[in-house]
């Protein structure tokens, strides 16, 4: 199998040449991410393998099929970025990585509540500047805060048995209620009661056309006051221009993360030595109480070992035309 691996760094290089020994499969590292422009790079290639930012189109789509592309696969959960009906409608199949590790992600958004309640990132910049002084480093202590979640998948479950054992009383909205979840004592409640109720506000469900922009003006005029919202799934979930008027208005009291609406064209790379363009992270950057990462919340060992193996095993399952046990219909 040839396959055109698309938004490639070094790190994703190294797995796949990792795994790669049991397969033997031809690989073509291309550091660009995929979209209508450099699908003219798939040409000869069974298979395009891609990321969160790649832009799998219908125009994408359309080249990849002119190009004699079978398959997409995607190395990652979340498939928004994929026309699904454009795929099919070329008959090219796509399949993900449904499950990897949900505790890299559900570990990185409790990291990033503590960073920003504890502030232990302003403390490491004092400490090496030889200022020792706690002023404005107060806390709160976690155990007996109200913690909604939206989205109690596999990282929404996860969450909630980490945040169970700090005493937290968590509540939930969700399409479909999880029983392991109720199991665990968390209360599901609508949207609208968890957005009440909340003191932090954490985001685990997919984004689709229901879920976008949930978190937007209306919705967080109903939050408590100094709310804490942490966000580790899409950046679209959240309406950023409305998300900085909450916290100018300080309605928003702690915003976190991992995910941001226009992150394609920010995230994973290196601007250091760039001037940014875009006003509305350049905004966020500003605020003290703000914490962004840049999607690295899936990066641990344990999840790149994961995803390269059912990504490949993905590919395997396609080219012996076996069942696609994790195909994105
Ligand atoms: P999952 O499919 O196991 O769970 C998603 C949950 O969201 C389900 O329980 C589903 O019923 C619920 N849901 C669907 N529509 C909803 C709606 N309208 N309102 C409320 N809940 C709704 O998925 P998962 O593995 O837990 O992953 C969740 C998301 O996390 C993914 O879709 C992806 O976007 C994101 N993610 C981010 C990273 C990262 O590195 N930051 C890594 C992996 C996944």
């Amino acid at each position: 199998m040839k396959i055109a691996v698309f938004s490639t760094k070094s790190y994703d290089q190294e797995y796949f040449e990792k795994y790669n020994d049991k397969y033997n499969y031809s690989f073509s590292f291309y550091e660009t991410a995929l979209n209508v422009d450099t699908a003219k790079l798939t040409t000869g290639n069974d298979v395009v393998c891609v990321f969160v930012n790649d832009v799998v189109d219908k125009a994408t789509i359309k080249v990849l099929a002119s190009n004699g592309v079978k398959l997409i696969a995607l190395r990652c959960a979340g498939y928004n970025n994929v026309d699904l009906e454009a795929a099919e409608n070329h008959n090219i199949k796509v399949v993900r990585v449904p499950a990897y590790s949900p505790e890299a992600v559900a570990e990185h958004a409790l990291a990033l509540i503590l960073t920003l309640n504890r502030k232990t990132h302003k403390a490491y910049n004092r400490v090496r500047e030889g200022n020792f002084s706690l002023k404005n480093l107060i806390g709160f202590n976690l155990n007996t805060k109200t913690i909604g979640v939206i989205g109690t998948g596999k990282i929404g479950a996860t969450f909630c048995k980490i945040l169970n054992g700090f005493g937290c009383k968590i509540i939930a909205y969700d399409i479909a209620e999880n029983e392991e979840v109720v199991a665990m004592g968390v209360e599901f409640l609508s949207l609208e009661e968890v957005c009440a109720q909340a003191d932090i506000i954490s985001l685990h469900c997919p984004l689709n056309k229901h879920t976008k922009h949930i978190v937007n003006k209306e919705s967080i005029a109903t939050m408590k006051d100094g709310v804490m919202i942490i966000n580790t799934s899409r950046g679209a979930l959240i309406n950023t221009a409305d998300t900085i008027e909450g916290l100018i208005k300080k309605k928003i009291g702690y915003l976190g993360i991992d995910v941001y609406e226009q992150e394609e064209n920010l995230f994973f790379e290196d601007l250091s030595e760039h001037i940014i363009q875009d006003e509305q992270i350049l905004r966020l950057m500003s605020f003290p109480n703000v914490l962004i990462t840049s999607h690295q919340a899936y990066f641990t060992k344990e999840a790149m070992d994961q995803i390269t193996t059912i990504t490949l095993e993905n590919i395997k399952a396609f080219e012996n035309g076996n069942e696609l046990i994790n195909v994105v219909k």
